[in-house]
């Protein structure tokens, strides 16, 4: 079956009717049913089909969320959380209709403990929100997914971004969760303690369940110092594979850098264009070292050496923090830049991740897959973790182009689980990548399935996302 065609899942009718009189009578203005919102809130970043849902509550308090819940199971109507709607994989998709539940108005931040540098925040907040409420406090939350999404959609998708090589994602920064389950019921999965040894890790189980299990309504998050100083820079070199190498040797010399993200020859071309960057059309790493004043033009240094010893160069870095903004905007604005390259186009952006030590030999493939397919797909990437984004140039209305690209996305996935990876660094599974669950889990799957069964016996919550049907578990 090919994406684009994705079928929607038998509705309940019935149950879908009741639940919509009862929420409307419930929370009224809050409660929303005309099309343009419910389109809103299904899926609107990529080429796959945008399946709505029957009505959006927007829910102001974890009380609300069990309300929702409790009106849904007792109806047997899905219901999948919304927090900013920047996921691309289908996450929030209603393949079989039902309510969507939007986090937006749960933007409170509950508390922030400077002195055990963690705080508790709602759900909808969303992280740009929460470093500037941070801001004077001397602390900040380093996850960054380029989006402006909300915290409670990123813990959801177990999202990371550019500083993951320093400061991990998702998985490693959230302390704790206030959640309701498919019951209505609610739990809180920890304490704010740094660690435990006291029985299941809910907190790691709900994280990355993209709705599946159950909704967040609180997020505790650990917070960073903010550092003394900040050094940057750009550094080409003459091919992905020196660039790589130069990123293998900085991670194995143990240089704690900040960020080092690759971008391949024909990104930086539009780069170059869209940001007005003067660099040259070579790949380049885009690095940033975090410490003190003298660590980090030691930590920029010693990377210039290394650069050097793979034939790239010059290595130049600032801090200066309106330049380095600059180079930082142009990064996060790769996404936009690719699509100058194909006027028209819409940019599909999948991502995969490999151990560190097949991280050329994987970009190298790719590379040669592109060309021989015939595609415009350039390459950006978080590489001190092995992950790279492929942005595939495609013209959502030719079915032919689609069906290039979801060749080369499946090929892309296999290749990186072949080499002992995964066919998603960040984004998550949602609809898209259903189909390589087998492929890269196993009997894996198996057991997720027996937990869900277990937490979510209707299958109410975000159906028809992560875990592939039985019979259609082959396919991609
Ligand atoms: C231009 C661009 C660049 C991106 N770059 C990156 C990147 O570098 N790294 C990265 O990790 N991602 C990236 N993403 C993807 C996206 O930003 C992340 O997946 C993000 O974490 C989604 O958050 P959201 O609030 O938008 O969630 P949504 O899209 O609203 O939801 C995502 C999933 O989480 C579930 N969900 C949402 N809120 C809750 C909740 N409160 N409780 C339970 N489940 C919930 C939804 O049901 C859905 O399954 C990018 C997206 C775009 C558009």
């Amino acid at each position: 079956m090919a994406l684009s065609d994705l079928k929607a899942m038998a509705r309940n009718e019935a149950g879908i009717a009741a639940a919509l009189g009862i929420l409307k009578q419930q929370f009224g203005e809050r409660f929303q049913t005309g099309q343009s919102i419910r389109e809103q809130h299904g899926h609107t970043t990529t080429y796959l089909p945008n399946q709505a849902p029957d009505g959006v509550v927007f829910a102001e308090s974890t009380a609300d969320v069990q309300e929702v819940v409790r009106v849904c199971a007792a109806h047997r109507v899905p219901v999948i959380a919304f927090g900013t709607g920047t996921s691309l994989e289908g996450h929030v998709n209603a393949p079989a209709g039902g309510i969507s539940l939007d986090t937006s108005r749960m933007d409170k931040i509950v508390s922030v403990n400077t002195d055990d540098l963690d705080c508790t925040v709602e759900a909808g907040v969303t992280r740009e929100a929460l470093n500037n409420y941070l801001r004077d406090t001397g602390l900040f939350f380093p996850i960054d997914p380029g989006a402006n999404a909300s915290l409670g959609g990123m813990a959801a998708t177990r999202a990371s971004g550019t500083n993951a090589v320093r400061y991990g994602t998702m998985r490693e920064n959230v302390l704790s969760l206030r959640a309701v389950m498919a019951d209505g019921s609610e739990v809180v999965t920890s304490h704010r303690a740094r660690k435990s040894s006291a029985g299941y890790d809910l907190t790691r189980l709900l994280v990355g369940s993209e709705g599946t299990l159950g909704i967040i309504t609180e997020v505790t998050l650990r917070l960073q110092g903010i550092p003394q100083a900040i050094s940057g820079g750009v550094c080409p070199f003459p091919t992905v594979e020196a660039a790589c190498q130069a990123v293998i040797t900085t991670i194995q010399m143990g240089i704690p850098v900040a960020r080092i993200e690759l971008v391949n020859a024909l990104q930086m071309r539009a780069m170059k264009n869209y940001s007005k960057l003067g660099y040259p059309e070579s790949p380049c790493l885009f690095l940033e070292f975090h410490g003190s004043d003298a660590s980090v033009a030691e930590q920029a240094e010693s990377f210039g050496e290394i650069a050097t010893e793979y034939g790239g160069g010059p290595f130049l870095w600032t801090t200066v923090a309106e330049e380095r903004a600059k180079l930082w905007k142009a990064r996060h604005d790769a996404y936009w830049a690719s699509q100058t390259l194909r006027p028209g186009a819409r940019a599909l952006s999948t991502d995969a991740c490999v151990p560190i030590s097949r991280l050329a030999e994987c970009i190298a493939e790719t590379e040669a897959d592109i060309a021989r397919l015939g595609l415009i797909a350039p390459i950006v990437g978080h590489v001190g973790d092995g992950n790279f984004h492929t942005l595939v140039l495609m013209d959502p209305n030719d079915p032919a182009d689609i069906g290039r690209a979801e060749e080369f996305v499946k090929r892309l996935a296999e290749r990186a689980i072949s080499m002992d990876g995964t066919s998603t660094g960040e984004h998550g599974i949602g609809q898209g990548k259903m189909g390589l669950m087998e492929r890269e889990h196993g009997h894996g799957v198996q057991v997720m399935r027996a937990i869900k069964a277990a937490l979510d016996p209707q299958n109410i919550l975000n159906p028809g996302k992560v875990l592939p049907a039985a019979e259609q578990s082959t396919g991609h």
